[in-house]
């Protein structure tokens, strides 16, 4: 089966073109991450490349390199910010296997040993604790 086509509308596309605001925690000449507005635990943290791509299947392969060293640049910080015992990061390929914004992403949710994560697209976080959270990511990484 073959993915419809980009759709330069998307959410995540707005967000990078300044239309919609985010919780910016890095960025650079490739890639972007802010918070995600409905964690799925504090810290949850998204991670996109600036060129469109429907999700990793349609990916430039040149992107790839850019996209994974900042999830992992940021994967450090939200350890060293949340003290987490583990990070866990995901990414989904259509709406079969979880994607619900197509633009592609990786999730980074900092995870501790016992504590459950609340539901994929659940309960909007005040905007409030969002910031917080982003601030102590950007500390971690300066
Ligand atoms: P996925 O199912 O992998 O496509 O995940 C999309 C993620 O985007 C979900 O975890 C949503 O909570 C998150 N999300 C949706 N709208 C926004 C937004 N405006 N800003 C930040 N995160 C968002």
């Amino acid at each position: 089966m073959t993915s419809p086509a980009y759709d330069p509308n998307n959410i995540f596309a707005k967000i990078l073109k300044g239309e919609i605001p985010s919780y910016r925690i890095y960025e650079d000449e490739h890639t972007v991450a802010f918070m995600d507005v409905m964690p799925q635990a504090p810290g949850h943290t998204l991670v996109l490349p600036k060129s469109a791509s429907r999700n990793l299947l349609d990916a430039d392969p040149t992107v790839l390199p850019h996209l994974i060293t900042t999830v992992q640049k940021v994967a450090v910080a939200i350890q060293e910010a949340f003290e987490a015992d583990g990070v866990y990061i995901a990414q989904f390929n259509e709406p079969a296997a979880g994607q619900t914004v197509f633009h592609l992403h990786f999730h980074i949710i900092p995870r501790h040993e016992g504590i459950a994560l609340k539901p994929h697209s659940g309960k909007m976080e005040d905007g409030a604790v969002l910031a917080e959270n982003a601030k102590k990511i950007i500390e971690a990484l300066s």
